[in-house]
């Protein structure tokens, strides 16, 4: 396959169910359009059949490829293993797994990359989930877009066609706490929005736990906003200020009219008050000292397991299965894909 000009990249956790649909729908969109398309497929640790549908599919065609992560990095860290393995040469478009960003897009994206756009990054017009996580989001993004020292677009997720240059970028950038959609804007070039409407997952459920959702949204806010350290000064400096007041209040009280109360409830409230402004402003400064902790230690974004590439004549794809092909060899067997040979009889 000569050099790929355009890579789709999508991730994949636990995905067995959207994937045939999915190879399916990316084979009919690599079809129709008119420039060299490769697909990296990333299994972010599946524990379903995803990365030997995946392996079995880059095995025979020679457009996939399959990235294997060691366990579950999470969707961030898949993702920056697929920008790391693409191939492209004009630009990497970035997809879900779940078929909710659909493929079929990318001529449209493509018009304007040609245009001279070097991140064209997809905007939901409407969301599909329901209404406490939809809400959820759209108070995310509005105030995220708010409090952060960049001008991050709301609704917009990591769906985007980027081109080479700004994937070479991103790859060189080695932070730990990925918020792509955040980077990505962060680096600047030429952008643009491309609205669309979100669909539906394929199959099967959200594969984004609560916690992960909340991490996302957490490496959002701290990783591309001073205002939560901000608002602590202001609250410690506004404390002093309040206090002195109330101290020269009660001096001018004792002094000329007397009969000041030994207020046991003011000082109790003032301690519970103040221990909780210092509480919060040592959890908000550990919170970026953390983030300081986990990038010094340099630890790679993900660990690949293996990458398997197209090993033509090896083996045939059954034709009983057209989206995901089962594998067979000269004699007709079904091999366990673990334990299948390539040619020169490694394993793969
Ligand atoms: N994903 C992943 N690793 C994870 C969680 C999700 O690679 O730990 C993938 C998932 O398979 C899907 C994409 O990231 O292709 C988006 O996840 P999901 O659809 O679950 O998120 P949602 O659309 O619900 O926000
Ligand atoms: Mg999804």
């Amino acid at each position: 396959m000569a050099a790929p000009e355009i890579s789709i990249i999508a991730p994949l956790y636990n995905e067995e169910e959207s994937l045939p649909l999915l190879v399916e729908r990316l084979n009919a969109v690599m079809e129709s359009f008119e420039k060299e398309v490769e697909v990296i497929l990333i299994d972010d640790g599946s524990k379903d059949r995803t990365p030997y549908m995946i392996k079995a599919l880059s095995l025979t065609d020679e457009r996939y490829q399959a990235v294997l992560l060691s366990r579950n990095f999470g969707h961030q860290s898949a993702l920056s293993a697929g920008m790391r393995y693409c191939n492209c040469t004009e630009a990497a478009f970035v997809i879900d797994g779940d078929l909710q960003d659909p493929p079929e897009l990318l001529p449209q994206f493509y018009e304007k990359y040609e245009q001279g756009f070097d991140v064209i990054y997809a905007v939901r017009k409407n969301r599909k989930e329901n209404i406490v996580k939809k809400t959820a989001y759209h108070l995310f993004y509005r105030i995220l877009s708010k409090i952060s020292n960049i001008d991050l677009p709301v609704d917009s997720g990591d769906f985007s066609l980027i081109s080479r240059g700004v994937i070479d970028v991103l790859n060189q950038m080695p932070e730990e706490s990925r918020y792509i959609r955040g980077m990505r804007t962060w680096i600047g070039f030429k952008q643009t929005a491309f609205e669309y409407d979100r669909a539906e997952r394929a199959a099967g459920d959200s594969k984004y736990s609560f916690k992960q959702l909340f991490k996302l949204a957490y490496n959002g806010i701290f990783n591309f906003s001073e205002i939560p350290i901000k608002i602590l000064t202001w609250m410690g400096a506004s404390s002093i200020a309040f206090s002195l007041i109330y101290l020269l209040v009660v001096l001018i009280k004792k002094v000329f009219f007397g009969g000041v109360p030994e207020g046991f409830t003011a000082l109790f409230l003032a301690i519970v008050l103040f221990s909780g402004v210092q509480l919060v402003s040592i959890g908000i400064i550990g919170e970026y000292v953390l983030r300081i902790f986990f990038q010094v230690k340099k630890r790679p974004l993900f660990i690949v397991k293996e990458i398997i590439k197209s090993q033509k004549n090896v083996f045939k794809a059954s034709i009983s299965s057209p989206a995901i092909p089962t594998l067979t060899n000269e004699t007709g067997e079904v091999p366990n894909i673990d334990i299948i040979q390539d040619k020169d009889g490694a394993g793969i």
